[in-house]
């Protein structure tokens, strides 16, 4: 088997022995799987942690993006094998559900894997290493929960939540303002969770970013920032206590749905099409002006007639806003999307307390800030930053942060990072294992040697010995009692994660190592590999 790189420089795996074959059998489709799978973790073993490494990847239409996301690498991998793929998939459920801890679930997945090759070879039958890890996973789980803590947070007291978000942000590029972002995150999901409900739509949390300042100059703003300006140049720039009526329709004459012919031979004729044109669009500037708004947000454009009409009436005006932009302006300024302008009244508008164009740089770089508004549940998170890759990682980055944060408004259990869980982890599985009297205890025992590649791959990370790192703080645990010893990173001086405030959500680490186990007892449950031969 190889790692290879095709002309863009992204990383494919060959399989030498699917080349000859199109049938794999038995152990050697384990083996063959098992590898596949081994081969994915490896890439991405690297990018764990504070310090681990970024990724650079090449679209085919050359867009660079670099980024420190597991799920982010995976996707943007062109994997073939289809075992590769269930990797990708694996790190894509965890970014569904949980949103953070991308990498270590398939690294997890990767040693899981690589353990049962071992256990293969001892002749251990596969059925009977997939039941070892479903128990092993099942101590696992059950021992995350006891050694976790629960955070009291409240509105004052937020700060459980930022020194969270913090550690998820710590091991992104960004991590230079990762205190700044953090508050940011924290604050965005509070401006819209529901305390009460326990839950958090962050659907309401726009992000928008633009390239130029510094990624400090990165705000929280409440309320909705679009791309967009308004229609004409001379237009008023500042609205205050603006009523806002938002159309999904456009300022056009109607234009029948079948096909129409209109015949004009005369200049007459002409002459009353004309007028009845403007009339169009007199009388729907008119309707607007009816109930009250002094701005249209409007989905589709109008041609330079309607602008016209539009600056002369004195109604400001924005085009071509997009659909979910709309829906998030709607939420914010509590008024309703209107389809047609017959259906406009006075309680339809949106309300905000100023809406404003801002211009950036030194082009005709502008975008519309709506503040103020009635319903101060849809906030935005604008990211200034220095070219577009940064911005995009960025993006992807606060993105981890206001899931974790979600995640710990829903639960508010936290564990210990740092690889200091799974080391408690292992421990306790390892106890667990001389429970079993089948052969499943060699499995449950490979399962806490597996759990210890998490701390391993931290130390490898910031160039320590794994090995010699991992026994020092794993005789650490034993000797002291003491479940929150885990790598020291950043070079602290403490491997205390507790005291250096390293913190990750309950619900994350144990849907990793749910997942991880699933994942890997799939692919050991494979004994048939069947795939299209020479085409
Ligand atoms: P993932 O995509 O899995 O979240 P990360 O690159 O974010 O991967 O790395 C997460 C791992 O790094 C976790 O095991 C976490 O405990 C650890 N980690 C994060 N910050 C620190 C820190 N300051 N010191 C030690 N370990 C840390
Ligand atoms: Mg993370």
């Amino acid at each position: 088997m190889a790692l290879a790189f095709d002309e863009y420089g992204r990383p494919f795996i060959i399989i030498k022995e699917q080349e000859q074959k199109s049938r794999l059998r038995g152990l050697d489709a384990q083996k063959a799987n098992i590898n596949a799978g081994k081969a994915v973790a490896r890439i991405l073993r690297t990018s764990l942690g504070p310090k681990g490494m970024d990724k650079m990847l090449q679209s085919p239409d050359g867009d660079v993006t670099i980024t420190n996301d597991g799920a982010t690498i995976l996707e943007q991998m062109d994997v073939d094998n289809q075992i590769a793929k269930l990797m990708v998939e694996l790190s894509r459920s965890q970014d569904y559900e949980i949103g953070d801890g991308t990498t270590g679930v398939v690294v997890m997945a990767g040693a899981l894997l690589e353990q049962a090759e071992k256990l293969l070879e001892c002749g251990i039958h596969p059925i009977r290493i997939a039941e070892g890890y479903e128990m092993a996973s099942r101590i696992a789980f059950e021992h995350l929960e006891r050694i976790s803590q629960k955070f009291d947070f409240n509105k004052t007291n937020v700060d459980p939540l930022v020194q969270t978000c913090m550690t998820t942000l710590s091991s992104k590029i960004v991590n230079r303002c990762k205190q700044t972002l953090a508050e940011i995150a924290v604050k965005a999901v509070l401006a819209v969770a529901d305390l009460e409900r326990k839950d958090v739509n962050l659907d309401l949390i726009k992000v928008e970013g633009k390239v130029g300042g510094k990624l400090e100059d990165t705000e929280l703003i409440h309320g909705i920032v679009v791309d967009k300006d308004m229609s004409h140049p001379q237009m008023p720039k500042r609205i205050e206590d603006a009523k806002i009526a938002i159309l999904t329709c456009p300022f056009e004459p109607p234009k029948p749905k079948t096909k129409h012919k209109v015949d004009i031979d005369t200049v007459e004729k002409f002459q009353t099409l004309r007028q009845q044109e403007q009339k169009y669009f007199d009388d729907m500037v008119q309707k607007c002006k009816d109930v009250g708004a002094t701005l249209v947000i409007c989905q589709w454009g109008f041609d330079d007639e309607a602008n016209h009409l539009l600056m002369h009436r004195n109604l400001p005006a924005v085009r071509w806003v997009g659909g979910v932009e709309l829906e998030l302006i709607a939420i914010a300024t509590g008024g309703r999307i209107v389809p047609r302008f017959q259906e406009l009244t006075p309680e339809k508008l949106g309300r905000a307390g100023l809406v404003r164009e801002k211009s950036f740089g030194t082009t005709k770089d502008r975008m519309l800030y709506i503040e103020q508004c009635a319903n101060s549940r849809a906030v935005t998170i604008f990211i200034r930053g220095g070219n577009k890759m940064m911005i995009e990682e960025t993006k992807r980055s606060l993105h981890d942060a206001l899931c974790v944060a979600r995640n710990l408004i829903r639960n508010n259990s936290i564990v210990y990072g740092g690889g200091s869980v799974e080391i408690s982890c292992s421990i306790a599985v390892e106890a667990a294992a001389d429970r079993y009297p089948g052969v499943e205890q060699y499995a449950i025992r490979s399962f806490a040697e597996a759990l210890d590649a998490i701390p391993m791959a931290l130390a490898e990370n910031i160039g320590l010995q794994p090995i010699e790192a991992l026994s020092v703080v794993k005789s650490q645990h034993i000797k002291e009692k003491n479940p929150f010893c885990g790598i020291d990173c950043n070079d602290i001086g403490t491997n205390n994660m507790q005291e250096q405030n390293v913190f990750e959500t309950l619900i994350g680490k144990q849907q990793q190592i749910l997942l991880a186990t699933q994942v890997v007892k799939m692919i050991l449950k494979i004994d048939d590999v069947i795939s299209p031969s020479d085409y």
